[in-house]
């Protein structure tokens, strides 16, 4: 296993300053991540760079399920489901960061109708996602609105440390990932490009070439490469909240997929070891940094949990996080536009828009088929990209996190690395503590709040 920390990124940044590549990937998240693994495990030459740290965008601010979505099978997106429930079996199957979780689907007033909800989970069996359960009756687990449920099968997984997995995948496999570093702008040069990218730790400028960009900065995709083929008015951004309470707010054993009371929306409430995570939201927004849970949506995902247990309206949340999801098409609400990606071409660049975490792989399998072709690498791409770094899920540690994972502030090691943050938040401040205590007896400074090795 290679070294990839502080010391081997700043060496990496000051060798790739003016060196030639074949691709550029911006953007760090699943999607940026998943590219630069395919990529490197076909033999191109790939630099990756997210300005944050990997993972820091959308991709650790998801509700963390690895699933088909029985949302869009009822909308009729057959084919998507498909598509997400066969991705959705490879990850369980590939990596130890997915694993299964039953979901129990309320059925009764304002909720699910039984008959439908039958139909609609045989058929997601036959597309992938294995048999439901017998129908339940409610005896008492849930308000009396609640006539039963059904329970199946999905998969829940830690989103921003799939994407870790796969930046250091793709550091095993020779990509350059450089995390606080951000693309600043390009020009077009015989051969490709020239990008110029900008050290966030030391302010460095510097220049690197390239045959072609990746633009897969997210919900900042828009505008990155001038003049590409990318209309920015079929770009819609979506804003999703959610919050997290102390696992004793709901001791139910299950997931809960149920309706808001509030508006018919479907919610998820997600039980995760130590905590519950509920969610979430999906209103517009123009801004991929409206960040902020405003009080209207704490709210709103407060009195909609209230059908699962009234203890979500009453008790407080340790976390709330809110993300971004980038959507393409036009219609007048987010929930009708359609989750599948989409990807644009144009003679210097490839732009992703969309690409769930549960798909990422796929996306990742089409681009580097797209980029093989055009820069004549002809490698045969089979099952890519393949985690080739197995991480150590559910049981990280901070040594692994800073030699090998390249974290390089407290929270990279807190929220995307151990997942203190979202998973035991009761012990932020503790994991804090490990932290300086491990950089005090290994003698690494604290520069601006980056560990300095
Ligand atoms: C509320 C919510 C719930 C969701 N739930 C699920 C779910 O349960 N399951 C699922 O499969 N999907 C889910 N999704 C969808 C999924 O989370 C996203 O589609 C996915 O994370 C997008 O990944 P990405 O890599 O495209 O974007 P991001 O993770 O946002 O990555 C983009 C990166 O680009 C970087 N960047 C931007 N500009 C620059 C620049 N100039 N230079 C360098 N870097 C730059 C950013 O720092 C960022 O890290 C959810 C989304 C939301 C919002």
């Amino acid at each position: 296993m290679k070294q990839f920390s502080y010391f081997t990124r700043s060496e990496d940044v000051q060798n790739s300053s003016g060196a030639s590549f074949d691709v550029l990937v911006v953007g760090g998240g699943i999607i940026g991540s998943g590219v630069a693994n395919a990529l490197s495990q076909c033999g191109i030459r790939v630099i990756l760079v997210d300005r944050s740290d990997f993972g820091s965008g959308t991709s650790s601010k998801s509700s963390k399920l690895i699933h088909g979505g029985l949302r869009y099978l009822a909308q009729g997106r057959m084919k998507l489901t498909r598509n997400l429930l066969k991705e959705r079996n490879y990850l369980l199957k590939h990596s130890e960061v997915v694993r299964k979780e039953t979901f129990d689907i309320l059925v009764g007033k304002g909720q699910f109708g039984k008959l439908s909800i039958r139909a609609g989970l045989i058929l997601y069996g036959l597309l992938g996602g294995g048999r439901p359960t017998r129908y339940i009756e409610n005896k008492g687990e849930y308000p009396e609105d609640v006539n039963g449920y059904f329970s199946y099968t999905d998969c829940v997984t830690d989103d921003a440390y799939l994407t870790v997995m796969n930046v250091v995948s793709a550091h095993e496999n020779n990509a350059v990932c450089l995390n606080y570093v951000s693309f600043q702008g390009l020009e077009r040069v015989a051969g490709g490009i020239k990008a110029q990218l900008r050290d966030i730790i030391t302010g460095t400028e510097f220049e690197i070439q390239a045959k072609m960009l990746i633009n897969c900065a997210g919900a900042w995709i828009r505008g990155l490469v001038p003049g590409n083929k990318v209309n920015p008015q079929t770009i819609r951004l979506s804003k999703g909240v959610h919050l997290i309470y102390p696992r004793s707010v709901y001791p139910g054993k299950n997931s809960v997929a149920f309706k808001s009371p509030v508006d018919g929306r479907q919610m998820f409430v997600i039980p995760r070891d130590k905590v519950v995570i509920v969610g979430t939201t999906d209103t517009f927004t123009d801004s991929p940094d409206d960040l902020e849970v405003t009080p209207e949506e704490r709210d709103y995902v407060k009195k909609s949990c209230a059908i699962v247990s009234d203890s979500f309206a009453k008790a407080d949340p340790m976390v709330e996080y809110a993300g971004i999801r980038t959507l393409y098409g036009k219609g007048s609400s987010p929930g009708k536009l359609s989750r599948d990606f989409k990807i644009i071409e144009d003679d210097i660049s490839i732009t992703v828009i969309g690409g769930k975490v549960t798909d990422y792989r796929r996306v990742a399998s089409k681009v580097a088929k797209l980029v093989s072709s055009r820069i004549h690498m002809g490698k045969v791409l089979r099952d890519i990209p393949r985690l080739d770094y197995p991480g150590l899920p559910w049981h990280n540690n901070i040594e692994t996190a800073i030699n090998f994972e390249c974290a390089v502030t407290s929270s990279d090691i807190m929220e995307r690395r151990l997942g203190t943050y979202f998973f035991d938040p009761e012990r932020l401040e503790e994991t804090s503590k490990h932290i300086l205590e491990f950089l005090e007896k290994n003698n690494v400074k604290i520069d601006n709040g980056f560990f300095h090795i």
